[in-house]
């Protein structure tokens, strides 16, 4: 497979893995999270599929697309090691879905963050709560929730709190 074939997959299943959890969230009432702007393309996505939630974003530097920055209030910038631990007072409510987009290709420092990010989160979420993520997070309480079909298993992850 090329890296565009790659990229391509890895994209849509984001998409639909939102899309789906979008739908399993649709009646529970709570905030968004998103963990990694980047350019803001999921940020925007999920902004289209939830458009009455505040969606709070976590994001070290903040280099997304003019159209895609978060207000302030809802912006937690700096890195997470900083700003997570102190969220909950920001955030006001348990989140109903968080998407979590951190990764980068050193599989040791993603380990790394996703061992501290997990339980933090865990605390942040409602019961209930649809987490997405490009990792798998490893607390073991969570469901596994089916991904939408074409998306293959370890290519994304959703499970429910
Ligand atoms: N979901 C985004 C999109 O659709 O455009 C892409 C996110 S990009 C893959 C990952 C983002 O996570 C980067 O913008 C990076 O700055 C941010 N990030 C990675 N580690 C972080 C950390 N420890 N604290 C805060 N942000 C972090």
């Amino acid at each position: 497979m090329s890296r565009l074939d790659s990229f391509i997959r890895r994209v849509t299943a984001q998409r639909d893995c939102l899309n789906a959890a979008a739908v399993l969230v649709r009646d529970l009432p709570g905030p968004v999270l998103e963990f990694g702007l980047g350019n803001g393309r999921t940020y925007d996505h999920l902004r289209s599929l939830l458009p009455d939630r505040q969606i709070f974003v976590f994001e070290r530097q903040v280099a997304a697309h003019p159209d895609c920055i978060p207000p302030d209030e809802c912006l937690l910038l700096g890195d997470l090691h900083e700003t997570l631990d102190g969220a909950g007072a920001v955030i006001g409510a348990p989140a109903v879905l968080a998407h979590v987009d951190i990764g980068s290709g050193d599989p040791a420092a993603n380990a790394e963050l996703a061992a501290f990010l997990a339980p933090r989160l865990h605390k942040l979420m409602s019961t209930g709560g649809i987490v997405v993520s490009d990792q798998d997070l490893g607390i073991a309480e969570w469901e596994p929730v089916a991904l939408p079909s074409g998306v293959r298993q370890g290519r994304y992850f959703m499970r429910r709190v």
